[in-house]
């Protein structure tokens, strides 16, 4: 691959719709990156020359009509063949950021130590937390039917082996999704071992001092341990030993009320375990707007969880084998006992002896890597992306983070870090799925907007199977009609949410929503018609209502 940049000065921009336009007919096999700015009247385009020639780039863009290239010239980039990248971390950051790296021919060092290479999503993470998720959906499932007439039954016998598939799966993914992908890739060294910054090119491990270009700091966060008093002292699980049980446990308190403490407290309770939820603030996912969290909350103390909120925790200890928390809640001191105890209280970086300070990175106030839009640190050489950033802790958000930071690092072409209508999921059943504002902060952002709700009760394909928990509910700005924001809170709600997303990103109007086919008796149909519910009574439509 011959790659090349160049800048093409363009002549008949009048806005950033141009510039958008323009990056669309450049979206073509051989264009491997592009940034088009109306303001600069310039387009800076990376091509492989093998695919595609300067003349034809130039061809793409008069031939618009529109707008016409009136001069190019090469932008020269340091021959990146001869950079060294060290990557400290070997999670999904790490991994994404290698293989940018080696599409643009840097060599890479990436150093991992703690948890197993692959980091927190496929070893303590997404995975093994989803995958015991469906396990516990199907004991609940085989203990909840809705149909009358069809016998139910089944249930958890063996706990050790539900683990060890679990076990299994996380071997088999860690080995094909990342052991796999760097085995015999050119230029790339992985080292085990706990990395120092040693200045802010180099750093230490194993005492080896290795020396690059840059530095990404792609360490991650751990679990944050909350200052309660006995509760270090007692032998306290975390999302790193809670799905490495053995055998399931009677009861469990689980501490936290946001979206890993939800999800975990959910699947072991459907699994058997008596589970209490003990959560600081007034209501779970405290974020959230007040309808999502008391409906969720519902549906979970339906299922037989016991959420107390509004807790001042006072001390844990362990008695005869037991743990006990003691809280006042409502100004009464309350006693709670379990087997085991889990603590989901939020996360913290990995960003302590790492050397950073040395080097003057700058932190915020709770120790994650302050960035610009980048992903550049405060010391030019070093970049980093992922959860030891603290903002958006979501796998899709590391990888996207790790390639964009490396290709900023390497590409004349700067790229702005965008997370404009950035999905979400908590994994609960129902599942809550999210996007762009709710109404709370469209408030706060003083944007003219209303809200369609619509219970999950009017949708054909929940009545059908007989489970109409949850509601839809989408956002838009009254002035100009586009969707600013959704939250679902539905069975399965999450595989809804792309459809929405994608509304907000690119300023889809309720009204074209609406205009779109959605096939009878799919979930999906809940958007269109929670979409006709900003002007209409969804109450008096008939059947695939338009
Ligand atoms: C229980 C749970 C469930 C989750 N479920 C989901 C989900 O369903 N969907 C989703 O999108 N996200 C989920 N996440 C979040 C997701 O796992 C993280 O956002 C993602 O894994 C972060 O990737 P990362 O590369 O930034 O960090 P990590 O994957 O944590 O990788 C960092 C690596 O660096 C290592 N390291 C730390 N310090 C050093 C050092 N000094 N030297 C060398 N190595 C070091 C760490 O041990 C680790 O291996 C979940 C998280 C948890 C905890």
């Amino acid at each position: 691959m011959k790659t090349k940049t160049i800048q093409l000065n363009i002549k008949g921009m009048t806005c950033d719709h141009c510039a958008t336009s323009i990056e669309k007919y450049l979206d073509v096999n051989g264009i491997m990156d592009k940034n088009v700015s109306h303001k600069e009247s310039r387009a800076k385009v990376t091509f492989d020359e093998d695919k595609i020639s300067r003349d034809k780039i130039e061809k793409l863009v008069n031939e618009s009509g529109q707008y016409k290239v009136i001069g190019i010239s090469e932008i020269k980039t340091n021959s990146v063949n001869k950079k060294h990248l060290i990557i400290i971390g070997g999670g999904s950051a790490a991994f994404a950021a290698t293989i940018q790296a080696r599409e643009m021919g840097v060599k890479i060092t990436m150093v991992n130590d703690g948890l197993p290479i692959g980091g927190t999503c496929v070893n303590v993470g997404c995975v093994p937390s989803k995958t015991l998720i469906r396990a516990a959906e199907e004991v609940h499932r085989a203990k909840n039917g809705h149909f009358k007439g069809i016998e139910t039954g089944g249930q958890l016998s063996n706990f050790a082996k539900v683990i060890e598939q679990k076990k299994e799966m996380v071997q088999t993914l860690r080995q094909e999704k990342y052991i796999n992908v760097v085995k015999d890739m050119d230029d790339f060294r992985q080292i085990n071992g706990r990395a120092n910054i040693v200045s802010t090119t180099s750093i230490k491990v194993n005492s080896e001092t290795i020396r690059g270009d840059n530095i990404l700091v792609v360490t991650g966060a751990r679990p944050h341990i909350p200052n309660i008093k006995g509760l270090a002292d007692v032998p306290y699980l975390d999302n790193e030993s809670a799905f490495e049980l053995e055998s399931l446990p009677k009861s469990i308190i689980v501490l936290g009320g946001r979206y890993i403490a939800l999800e975990i407290a959910q699947m072991f309770s459907r699994l058997g375990s008596k589970v209490t939820v003990l959560q600081r603030s007034d209501r779970i996912l405290p974020a959230e707007a007040e309808d999502l969290t008391n409906e969720l909350t519902n549906h979970l103390e339906n299922e037989g969880l016991n959420i107390v909120t509004g807790n001042q925790f006072q001390q844990v200890s362990e008695q005869n084998d037991n743990i006990m928390v003691e809280s006042i809640v409502n100004g009464k001191l309350q006693r709670f006992k379990s087997e085991k105890i889990i603590v989901a209280t939020g996360r913290t970086p990995n960003t302590n002896n790492l050397g950073l300070d040395k080097v003057g990175v700058k932190l915020n106030d709770k120790g994650f890597i302050e960035v610009n839009d980048y992903l550049q640190s405060s010391v030019s050489s070093i970049y980093a992306a992922g959860d030891v950033l603290g903002k958006n802790m979501f796998v899709y958000v590391a990888a996207y983070e790790g390639k964009l930071a490396v290709s900023n690092i390497y590409s004349p072409i700067k790229k702005k870090s965008d997370y404009t209508a950035l999905p979400w999921v908590i994994f609960t059943d129902p599942q809550i799925a999210g996007v762009g504002l709710d109404e709370v902060q469209a408030t706060e952002q003083k944007i003219d907007y209303d809200v369609s709700v619509l219970p999950l009760s009017y949708v054909p394909r929940s009545i059908a199977a007989r489970d109409t928990r949850g509601f839809i509910k989408l956002i838009r700005n009254k002035q100009t009609n586009q969707l600013i924001g959704a939250r679902i809170l539905a069975p399965e709600g999450s595989e809804l949410l792309m459809e929405v997303a994608t509304a907000v990103k690119f300023g889809i109007t309720v009204e074209q929503l609406k205009e779109m086919f959605h096939p009878y008796l799919t979930l999906s149909e809940g958007i269109k018609l929670a979409a006709i519910g900003f002007n209409k009574n969804i109450k008096e439509l008939s059947c695939c209502a338009t």
